[in-house]
C-alpha cells in the first residue's frame, strides 16, 4: 500500500456498460455486477444464507461481527447485510463490514445502480451521503449511529489483504467472495488473495461465493478452509461454501505469502491484551475527547480525566479550520493528511446533518480556499483533481473571489468538504457521549499499573479512577508520565487574533488558508492566526503577535490592507496556547512501547538499520498515546482515536499498516536505534 514518492492520483473508475434494464456491467472484465434476473434474491441466497446470517448474529460471542468482501461494486451485498442486521432483534453484535475495491464506482453511477432497489432506498441514501471520494486507501464510514462500521479499502484486493494480513491478527468472521468470474478476473482469486483470506479469518469463520470453480475450491482448501459445494442460485447449479478448518486456527497466523524481509514487526505488540470493558483517558482536548467517544461507541465505560477544564489548552480556540494538504507524490505525511481530513470531514458533516452540532455556531463546512503560489504544481494537480472534484479543485483568482466573497490575487485549491469548527464545541459533544464520564479539575495525574488495571493517581496519592486500559492524550504534558521522557514533543506557542464581525471582513463566505488562516465570523468574530513562536513560554497576549497576524493577512488579501492596518494598534481579543508538535509533523497514536525492553529487543539495529528482526515489540499492556497533533487536531484526532480504539478492541484497523507505523509512538525509538543515537 505504501507508495513513497510515486505520483498521487485518484483510483481508476470502472468502465461501465449499462443494460437496458439498468444493470451495470464491466466492459473491462466482461461481467455483470449483479444478476439480471433477481439480484436481491441471488445476493441474499449466495452470501447471507451461505454464511448463515442473520442466525449467527444472535449467538455471536463477541461485541462485533466482521464481514470481509472482495469487490464492493455497487454495495448491494453491503446494503442487504445492513438491512438484515437492522432487522435482527437485539442483543446483537455491532456490524463491521470491510470491503476491497480497485475500481470504485463514481457517486452518480452508484446512485443510478441503486435506484434498482426501492426496498433499500433509505439505507442507500445514507450510504450515498457518506460515500467516499476515490482517494486511494481505507475509508471508514460510521453508519446507523455508529453501530455499523463500513471500511472501504480503495485498493487492489491482493495489496489491501496482504497489508491487513501482515499484522497477523484474525479479524474476520464471514467472507463474501464476489470478484468477477475467476475466468475473467483471475487476480481476485489468486492463491495469494485466498491465502490472506485464510490468515485473516477468526475461529469459526465461514465463506460463501457464487463460483464453483475447482481451482478456487482447491486454493481455499490450501488456505485452511473445509470446502463443500452447495446449490447455486437460479440457473447456476452450484456454489462454494467453506468453514475455517479447526486445525488451522492458531492465534497468530503466518501471512501467505511471507511478509517482505524488511518487515521488522516492532509495531505489533507481543502480547495482545483482552478487549477492555473500562478505560481511562487522560486529557480532555480534541485527542482525548475523540478517543473517549471512539471507545465508548464500542460499549466501553470511559473515565475522561482532565487536569483543568475541558478544551482548556491547545483545543480552546473558538474557531479552527479543517486543514489538509495535497501533494503530487505519495508520502506518509501527505497520505495521512488526506486520509484524516476525509475522515474528519465526513464525520463532521454527519454531526451537522444529524443536528448534533449547530450549523453556524459550532462550525460550518462552508468550504475552504488555500492560496497556492506554485503555478506548475497547480496545473499538474488540476488534471488529477478533475477525477475527484468532491475532494478539491484548482481555482484561479476570479473563481476564488466568487466562492470566498473576498477579492483574491492568488490562485489555489478549493476544498468543498472543509470549513471551520469550534474545537471546544466538538470536545463537549464527544465528552457527553453515552459511556463517557468527564471529570475536570483533577490536577496532575500519574498512571500506575496494579495487577491487570491502570490507576490514575492524583498529587495527594489518591486513586481517582481505575480501568483495564489507559490512553494518554495530554499534549506536551504527556512526556511527564513515567517512562515517556523520550518522546520528542515540542511545544510551539501560537497566538490567534479575533477580528470584529462587520465590514469589510463579513463578506468572507468560506474558510481561508494562506501562511495563516481565517474563518467566517463565529459567535465572537473572526478567529485568525496563528503565530509560531519557538522557545516562548508566556501565555499572555503579545501586541507583536497581533501585528504579525494582521500583516500576514494583509499580505494575503491586499484589498483589506487599509482596514487591517487601522487595527494594528488596537487591543483586539485573542488567545495564546501551545501546540504539541513532533519532528516529523505526524501525530503520535498507538500503543506505548516499553522503551528499555524495546531498545534491548532491537539493539542490533544500531549496527544495521536495515536488519530484519523477527521479534514482536514489547509494549506496556493496555497503554496508548494520542497526541502530537500540532495545529491539525481537528483533522487528525478522530482517525487517530479510531485507530487506537480498533487496536484496543482487536478490530480491523482504519489505516494501512505503513500509516499506522508512521503514527506509532515507538517509531522514534526505532529511528534513533537506526542512527545509533540510543
Ligand atoms: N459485491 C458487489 C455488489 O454488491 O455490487 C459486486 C462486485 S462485482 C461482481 C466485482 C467487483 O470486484 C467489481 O466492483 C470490480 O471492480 C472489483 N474488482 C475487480 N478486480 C479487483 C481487484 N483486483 N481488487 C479489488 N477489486 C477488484
Amino acid at each position: 500500500m505504501q507508495r513513497d514518492n510515486q505520483p498521487w492520483q485518484a483510483m481508476p473508475a470502472p468502465r461501465l456498460d449499462w443494460s437496458e434494464s439498468g444493470v451495470p456491467g464491466s466492459s473491462e472484465f466482461g461481467d455483470i455486477y449483479f444478476s439480471r434476473d433477481d439480484g436481491l434474491a441471488e445476493s441474499r441466497f449466495v452470501f447471507l444464507d451461505g454464511n448463515h446470517l442473520p442466525q449467527r448474529w444472535r449467538a455471536h460471542p463477541q461485541d462485533s461481527f466482521a464481514i470481509g468482501e472482495t469487490g464492493f461494486g455497487t454495495g448491494l451485498n453491503f446494503l442487504l447485510t445492513w438491512q438484515a442486521w437492522a432487522a435482527c432483534p437485539a442483543p446483537k453484535p455491532r456490524l463491521h463490514y470491510l470491503s476491497v475495491e480497485q475500481y470504485p464506482l463514481r457517486r452518480e453511477d452508484l446512485e443510478r445502480a441503486l435506484t434498482a432497489w426501492p426496498t433499500l432506498a433509505g439505507l442507500a441514501a445514507e450510504l450515498l451521503a457518506h460515500y467516499p471520494a476515490p482517494v486511494p486507501g481505507c475509508h471508514r464510514l460510521l453508519l446507523a449511529g455508529g453501530q455499523v462500521t463500513l471500511d472501504l479499502w480503495w485498493a487492489d484486493a491482493e495489496e489491501a489483504l496482504a497489508d491487513l494480513a501482515s499484522q497477523r491478527r484474525r479479524w474476520i468472521d464471514a467472507w463474501y467472495l464476489d470478484g468477477f468470474a475467476p475466468a475473467r478476473n483471475a487476480g481476485m482469486w489468486s492463491d495469494a488473495v485466498l491465502g490472506h483470506i485464510g490468515a485473516l479469518s477468526r475461529p469459526g469463520a465461514t465463506l460463501a461465493t457464487f463460483t464453483a470453480v475447482g481451482a478456487v475450491r482447491r486454493s481455499l482448501q490450501a488456505a485452511g478452509f473445509d470446502m463443500r459445494k452447495g446449490p447455486g442460485f437460479g440457473r447456476k447449479r452450484e456454489r462454494l461454501l467453506g468453514n475455517l478448518a479447526a486445525a488451522d486456527i492458531t492465534p497468530a497466523p503466518t501471512p501467505t505469502p511471507a511478509p517482505p524481509p524488511t518487515d521488522t514487526p516492532w509495531d505489533i505488540p507481543r502480547a495482545p491484551q483482552p478487549a477492555p470493558r473500562t478505560a481511562l483517558v487522560l486529557g480532555a482536548g480534541l485527542a482525548g475527547c475523540a478517543t473517549a467517544a471512539a471507545l465508548a461507541r464500542r460499549g466501553i465505560t470511559v473515565q475522561l480525566l482532565e487536569v483543568g477544564k475541558l478544551a482548556g489548552a491547545a483545543s480552546g480556540n473558538a474557531q479552527g479550520v479543517l486543514y489538509t494538504r495535497l501533494s503530487r507524490h505519495h508520502s506518509a505525511l501527505s497520505d495521512f493528511a488526506l486520509a484524516s481530513f476525509s475522515d474528519a470531514s465526513r464525520l463532521y458533516r454527519q454531526l451537522f446533518d444529524a443536528g448534533e452540532l449547530n450549523q453556524g455556531i459550532d462550525g460550518d463546512l462552508c468550504g475552504c480556499f488555500h492560496q497556492h503560489h506554485k503555478a506548475d504544481e497547480l496545473a499538474d494537480m488540476a488534471a488529477r483533481l478533475a477525477e475527484i472534484p468532491e475532494l478539491a479543485r484548482v481555482l484561479d483568482p476570479t473563481e476564488a473571489n466568487t466562492l470566498l466573497g473576498v477579492e483574491q490575487s492568488a490562485p489555489g485549491y478549493w476544498f468543498p468538504g472543509s470549513g471551520w469548527l469550534s474545537p471546544p464545541a466538538l470536545c463537549r459533544y464527544w465528552s457527553r457521549r453515552d459511556g463517557v464520564i468527564l471529570q475536570e479539575h483533577c490536577g496532575p495525574l500519574r498512571l500506575q499499573r496494579e495487577g491487570q488495571r491502570w490507576l490514575a493517581v492524583n498529587e495527594g496519592g489518591e486513586t481517582v479512577a481505575a480501568a483495564d486500559c489507559a490512553v494518554i492524550a495530554c499534549g506536551n504534558d504527556s512526556l511527564r508520565h513515567s517512562g515517556l521522557d523520550w518522546l520528542p514533543l515540542q511545544p510551539i506557542r501560537g497566538q490567534t487574533t479575533t477580528l470584529p464581525p462587520g465590514p469589510p471582513f463579513d463578506t468572507l463566505r468560506a474558510a481561508f488558508c494562506h501562511a495563516g488562516y481565517m474563518a467566517p465570523a463565529g459567535a465572537e468574530g473572526h478567529c485568525m492566526g496563528a503565530t509560531f513562536n519557538l522557545n516562548e513560554d508566556s501565555a499572555a497576549l503579545n501586541p507583536r503577535d497581533q501585528r504579525q497576524n494582521l500583516q500576514r493577512l494583509a499580505a494575503a488579501i491586499p484589498a483589506w490592507g487599509d482596514a487591517l492596518a487601522a487595527l494594528e494598534n488596537s487591543d483586539l481579543p485573542g488567545r495564546a496556547a501551545f501546540r504539541c508538535t513532533t519532528p516529523d509533523y505526524l501525530p503520535l497514536a498507538g500503543p506505548v512501547p516499553d522503551a528499555p525492553a524495546l531498545l534491548a529487543t532491537y539493539a542490533a539495529l544500531r549496527q544495521n538499520a536495515r536488519l530484519t528482526i523477527a521479534s514482536d515489540g514489547p509494549y506496556m499492556p493496555g497503554l496508548y498515546l494520542n497526541t502530537g497533533h500540532g495545529s491539525r487536531g481537528l483533522s487528525s484526532a478522530p482517525l487517530c482515536a479510531e485507530l487506537i480504539a480498533s487496536q484496543a478492541c482487536h478490530e480491523p484497523p482504519p489505516l494501512p499498516r505503513y500509516l499506522s507505523r508512521a503514527l506509532a509512538p515507538a517509531r522514534f525509538l526505532i529511528r534513533d536505534l537506526g542512527r545509533n543515537k540510543r
